[in-house]
């Protein structure tokens, strides 16, 4: 177990903290300690923002059964492409054109992401094998290295980018660059709010409180590229994928239908319960992700399970709780696996009679974001994921109340 505090500051950062933007210091060892939700009135709307402040509760997915409830979406995730992979998260050009021509190989059905979620909005079916491609951050080689394939392939991909950058420095995409991709009909360009800032701690700045802030990085980012780019922004991707529920909630009062974690699992209508449209999973691919797991990514199908404990998005104040969930779905026991962070193998166990599979952490896990995946293998052998995320927050100390003194 000490294993996995060594390693989970450090895995949780990768698996968490997958995108940086220019500027952001480097996400290490400073541990994920979410502030708890500030207490300013939620605003119902961007039209409707100056009247009315009652609270907005976030919308909880249609759980769907019939055609279509099963469906799934493998969104992956790549930032900059790059001979000089200085970071993990940068991929090298002959890696990423071995990934596309793998889905090519395939029979990858490359769909827009604004398509696959209307899809499955509306309880429709998606096709089989769908993929959506999506690049974090505005590099510039989403315009020198990614544009070509896309055009190659005929492919749709979209991009998060944040306005602070845009036309900055040589590495940043310009805003002409991106009204050429995004006038091919390839390309569509969505947020990564304003100045790419960990939503969660981020301090105030230029004058703004927290508040002020929260609402510049997501409502002011939208207003910027829908006016730069004259197209409806309807995503968001929440930088390093630090979110919490407060963050969902403003991000839901912006006005985006969406919002991207980096959970990694399928996105299917197959919700967890819990799971909202402000938390939706996406893998990360990096300079070190083998083709084989790319292939797991992105044709794996989403496992059914209910009871996830915690529960997705919830904030649990117990460092050793259980993590757990009931496998509904058809899969073989023995190939059930369990991680945290994405990556870091735990050992779970399964009980045959309440079908629950189960790890309890003999120490401690740290405060912040944890995220939790489940994959297994059916009778066929494709594999099948269920994803989600919580927050550990110590309790806050109860006061001993002082004895009054004489
Ligand atoms: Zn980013």
């Amino acid at each position: 177990m000490r294993v996995i505090c060594l390693l989970c500051v450090g895995v949780a950062c990768i698996a968490l903290g997958g995108c940086r933007g220019k500027n952001a210091a480097p996400v290490t060892s400073n541990s994920s300690v979410p502030s708890t939700a500030s207490a300013t009135p939620k605003k119902t709307g961007v039209a409707s923002q100056t009247k009315t402040h009652t609270s907005l509760p976030l919308q909880v997915p249609k759980r769907l059964t019939g055609p279509g409830g099963k469906n799934s979406i493998a969104v992956l995730t790549w930032h900059r492409i790059s001979e000089r992979p200085d970071q993990y998260t940068v991929t090298p050009p002959s890696k990423f054109a071995e990934e596309l021509a793998f889905l090519h190989e395939e029979g990858a059905n490359v769909m827009r992401l604004q398509d696959a979620v209307e899809l499955i909005k509306a309880g429709k079916p998606l096709p089989e094998r769908a993929v959506s491609l999506g690049f974090d951050d505005g590099f510039k080689s989403c315009y020198t290295e990614v544009f070509p394939l896309l055009k190659q392939y005929n492919w749709p991909a979209t991009l998060y980018i944040y306005p602070d950058w845009i036309s900055s420095g040589s590495g940043a995409l310009t805003w002409a660059e991106l009204h050429e991709m995004q006038k091919s009909g390839l390309v569509d360009v969505q947020s990564h709010t304003m100045g790419h800032p960990d939503l969660v701690r981020m301090k105030p700045k230029k004058g703004m409180n927290y508040a002020q802030r929260l609402r510049h990085e997501l409502f002011d980012s939208k207003k910027t590229i829908e006016a730069k780019m004259g197209r409806p922004v309807t995503q968001l991707a929440y930088p390093y994928g630090f979110y919490n529920k407060h963050i969902m909630q403003q991000a839901q009062a912006a006005g985006y239908e969406s919002a991207w974690t980096v959970n990694a699992g399928p996105f299917s209508s197959h919700f967890i319960r819990g799971e909202t449209w402000m938390s939706l999973p996406r893998y990360l691919i990096y300079r070190n992700t083998t083709i084989d797991r790319f292939s797991r990514y992105a044709f794996g199908k989403p496992l059914d399970v209910s009871r996830a404990y915690p529960a997705p998005n919830g904030t649990t104040t117990n460092s050793t709780t259980s993590i757990s969930a009931r496998i509904d779905g058809d899969v073989d026991p023995k190939t059930l696996q369990m991680r945290l962070a994405v990556i870091q193998k735990v050992d779970a166990k399964y009980n045959p009679k309440t079908r629950v599979f189960s790890y309890k952490p003999m120490e401690e896990l740290r405060e912040g974001t944890w995220t939790v995946s489940i994959s297994g293998r059916d009778k066929a052998g494709r594999t099948k994921t269920a994803a989600w995320a919580f927050v550990v927050k110590k309790p806050v100390p109860t006061a001993i109340p002082e004895t009054e003194t004489p």
